[in-house]
């Protein structure tokens, strides 16, 4: 299914050492790891970030979920219960509501969100993740005015003028500039660095722009604005301001420059210009600006995705469903649009009358009122370790560490298929992949539903 034919595996002394590992943290989804094993344990991790690095090494001190467990009440304390048993309930709190949500997916497999696509026709529901929180104005505004996109490769080969707009690469996805945008050498950028410019828009010092050659300290809120000047500009346009978004237009004036003269410019966004005043309206205008330059040079833009595969969700709810977010099931066939079929909105109205969630948390990051409603309602929380969210939950179901406890796939924040390759066995009493028991559920839910209609 896979191919992995370059990767290694070198067995010597009782150590393991497995090559060409995929970091399954955030989007750029780094996938030069290498990882030495001694007794089923990972015990170093080469090539990774800190954060990539924690995210392999096991998690001592922290409970491991192993075994499903259960409470009819949520003032009742959790008892373990077998899979068929868990498998069981979970069949039956989804068939009983009336509008399930199934939601997260970012942090699973492609073969994971797969089987959920098809748990929740089964169950006529709604599935949706992450990304209604996060890109999910960027998402929308490639809808609307298309994208200007390229894979990460492209940049690393070609580009001369690297822009972050709204974001922090250095805090937030460690390895990027190093591996894909600033820092690598690539087949035509043989110098790295010194053949690159790095221009940083953002309110904040940040530590991506302390390394910037230039950093433009625009005001809070003013993106929009920005993008329709530097497209004005770009179009040969008399701006009459002095300044916008705080910063002097000849500054404004430069950047201009600097896009049209660059050979191959990128642009990196991230949530600091997608939930800036008015959301998918700024990133359009990013957007047309991208498209602008394209008339002159070629420029490409891209969002920071955050999981290592919340672009995953997207792509495979696009090709199923034909939406990319925030799909409802309710009436047989799929129905999408944001605001109606999205988790924090649903959940905040007390539509959903049951939950599944899997690799999120949003007993941590929804608003309160969405949360309060998660703890009135049946929840079935797939996790590996406590969350707030499983503190919510009737069901737990452990979940497998896709990507390192067994063979799966993700899409990098780029849109490129990525291979997961299997590091260690997940522990005793998991099972083999979230995909696996999710297929398990949905071969239950199907009977269930075929013994109701006869
Ligand atoms: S940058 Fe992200 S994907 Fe790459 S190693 Fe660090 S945490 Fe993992």
């Amino acid at each position: 299914m896979f191919i992995t034919e370059n990767a290694k595996i070198v067995e010597k002394d009782g150590k393991k050492l497995v090559t060409d590992c995929t970091c399954v943290f955030d989007g750029c989804a780094c996938d030069d790891i290498a990882c030495e094993v001694v007794n089923n344990e990972i015990v170093t991790v080469y090539n990774a970030c800190k954060v990539g690095t924690a995210n392999f090494l096991p998690c001592r001190g922290a409970e491991r979920f192993t075994t499903p467990l259960w409470r009819a009440s949520k003032k009742e304390a959790f008892k373990p219960i077998s899979w068929d048993e868990a498998l069981d309930k979970a069949a039956d709190i989804l068939i009983k509501a009336k509008h399930p949500m199934l939601f997260g997916w970012s942090e699973t497999s492609v073969e994971a969100i797969r089987e959920g696509v098809r748990l929740t026709e089964l169950v006529g529901g709604t599935i949706d993740g992450q990304v209604t929180h996060c890109h999910g104005p960027s998402v929308q505004a490639i809808q609307e005015v298309g994208y200007a996109g390229a894979t990460l490769g492209e940049v690393k080969n070609r580009a001369d003028l690297i822009i972050y707009w709204g974001c922090n690469p250095m805090n937030a996805h460690a390895r990027h500039m190093s591996r894909y945008s600033t820092y690598v050498s690539g087949f035509f950028r043989r110098h790295g660095r010194q053949e690159r410019k790095l221009v940083v828009v953002d309110p904040r010092h940040t530590d991506t722009a302390k390394l910037a050659d230039v950093h433009i300290q625009i005001e809070l809120g003013s993106d929009y604005e920005a993008f329709q000047t530097l497209r004005a500009l770009i179009r040969g346009a008399a701006v009459t301001k002095e300044k916008v978004g705080g910063i002097p237009i000849a500054v404004w004036k430069q950047l201009a420059e600097d896009m049209k003269a660059a050979s191959y410019g990128a642009i990196f966004f991230g949530l600091g210009l997608t939930h800036s005043a008015s959301k998918k309206n700024s990133v359009a205008a990013a957007i047309g600006l991208t498209q602008d330059l394209c008339n002159i040079t070629k420029f490409q833009i891209m969002p920071l995705r955050g999981h290592y595969n919340v672009a995953g969700l997207n792509q495979v709810l696009s090709w199923l469903t034909g939406y990319p977010y925030g799909v409802n099931f309710a009436r047989g066939f799929p129905r999408y649009n944001i605001g109606e079929f999205t988790g924090v909105d649903m959940l905040r109205r007390k539509e959903v009358d049951a939950m599944l969630n899997i690799a999120a948390d949003p007993g941590a990051h929804m608003p309160q009122k969405s949360v309060q409603h998660m703890a009135e309602i049946p929840l079935i929380a797939c996790d590996i370790h406590p969350t707030p969210t499983t503190e919510l939950a009737n069901l737990i179901i452990p979940g497998t560490h896709d990507g390192i406890e067994c063979e799966a796939s993700c899409y990098r924040m780029d849109g490129i298929p990525i291979h997961l390759r299997k590091i260690v066995d997940p522990p005793e009493g998991c099972k083999p992949s979230n995909a696996h028991w999710l297929q398990e559920l949905v071969q239950v839910v199907e009977k269930k539903l075929g013994e109701k209609h006869v």
